[in-house]
């Protein structure tokens, strides 16, 4: 029933442009959404600049026609100006220099082990680093960070984040109960990772690295939108399939105006034991041309590696098991490479 509704409502605001950006009122543009609970309806429009006597009239037809749909009882219209945009990026609070979001559009492309070694390599290199699992469908960073027992609780009710290997760790899963729902609803990702924010005694770090679920939900939008983030890093195998959902990914972090630190390679190739040669499994540089395509930086390709597997699943990663493998070396030169482009972003 309120899926129907908010379907409905979509179809009809889409018809509406904003006067001054010219962009549709629709979901896709980032600039509508709605919350319905027992036919009561609440719509947030997100508006550019502070003249609302602009919206008068849209905001007039918009509630009229809503208020006629099957099944809505009232009608709320909220508008949210590039000025209040700003105020609620702080309300996830942390004391990071930066935070970064680890992204991805499908599952399995290697998104948590990329997070989880940028993080210990970012730690080498002198930097007090936190970990925030909050990939709601399938939290892996305590398996692959060697992390078993739950966080406690301080006086303040503020969660401790679980150190291991020097960094600070916490994750979605341990807020979940064992029977987490399989549909999350936008307001229940916003409050659980609110209190992944706010409600976890993170300290002062270096950076803050996020794992986040793969593709370009309410997950994405809630930390583009609430959280002041840094930038991101798109994780992709070379493939056909997986590139036409890490578009998806690039595409939205543009439009929410979220920076695009660079896309990473994963399972670029795989060097025989007998032969010694790369062979290029999943078709070859289909990310590095990406980059190329959408202009943003290139950071590494890293292969297709059985002992890469084996470390993650035993909760070694790589970076602390075999620091100076050639595996460690890639992902410790692209955490100088974020480390730097942050550092110059800072002093322009
Ligand atoms: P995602 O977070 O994108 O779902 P994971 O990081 O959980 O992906 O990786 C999925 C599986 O692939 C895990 O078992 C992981 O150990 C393995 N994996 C990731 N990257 C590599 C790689 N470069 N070589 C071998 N196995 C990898």
């Amino acid at each position: 029933m309120s899926d129907n509704i908010l379907s409905l409502i979509y179809t009809f605001s889409k018809k509406f442009s904003d006067p001054k950006t010219n962009l549709a009122f629709d979901p896709q543009n980032n600039n509508i959404s709605a919350i319905i609970k027992e036919g009561n309806v609440n719509i947030f429009l997100r508006v550019s600049g502070d003249e609302i006597d602009v919206y008068k009239d849209i905001l007039k037809l918009l509630k009229n026609n809503v208020a006629q749909i099957p099944g809505v009882i009232s009608v709320n219209i909220a508008l949210t100006s590039e000025k209040n945009d700003k105020k609620s990026t702080q309300k996830f609070k942390i004391d990071a220099k930066n935070i970064i979001a680890i992204a991805s559009g499908k599952g399995g492309v290697g998104k948590s082990t990329f997070a989880v070694n940028l993080s210990v390599a970012l730690q080498t290199l002198g930097m007090r680093v936190g970990l925030l699992d909050a990939d709601i469908y399938g939290p892996s960073v305590p398996r692959m960070m060697g992390v078993s027992k739950k966080p406690e609780m301080n006086s303040d009710k503020k969660l401790i984040p679980i150190i291991n290997y020097g960094i600070k760790c916490m994750s979605i899963g341990f807020i979940l109960e064992d029977e987490s729902p399989t549909i999350w609803r936008g307001p229940m990702i916003m409050k659980a990772l609110e209190q992944m924010f706010n409600g976890v005694e993170w300290g002062i770090l270096d950076y803050l690295i996020i794992d986040l679920p793969p593709g370009t939900g309410d997950a994405q939008l809630t930390l583009a939108q609430s959280s002041k983030l840094s930038g991101s890093i798109v994780i992709s195998t070379p493939q056909e399939v997986a590139l036409t959902d890490a578009r998806k990914g690039i595409n939205m972090f543009k439009k929410v105006g979220v920076d695009i630190l660079g896309i990473v390679e994963n399972m670029s190739y795989f060097i025989c034991d007998n032969c010694n040669e790369k062979h290029f499994i999943f078709s070859k540089d289909g990310a590095i041309k990406e980059a190329d395509k959408f202009k943003v930086p290139f950071l590494g390709s890293i292969p297709i590696n059985k002992q890469l597997r084996q470390q993650s699943d035993t909760g070694q990663p790589s970076c602390i098991d075999n620091p100076d493998g050639e595996i460690s070396k890639i992902y410790l030169m692209i955490a100088k490479k974020i480390n730097q482009s942050l550092n110059t972003k800072r002093s322009l």
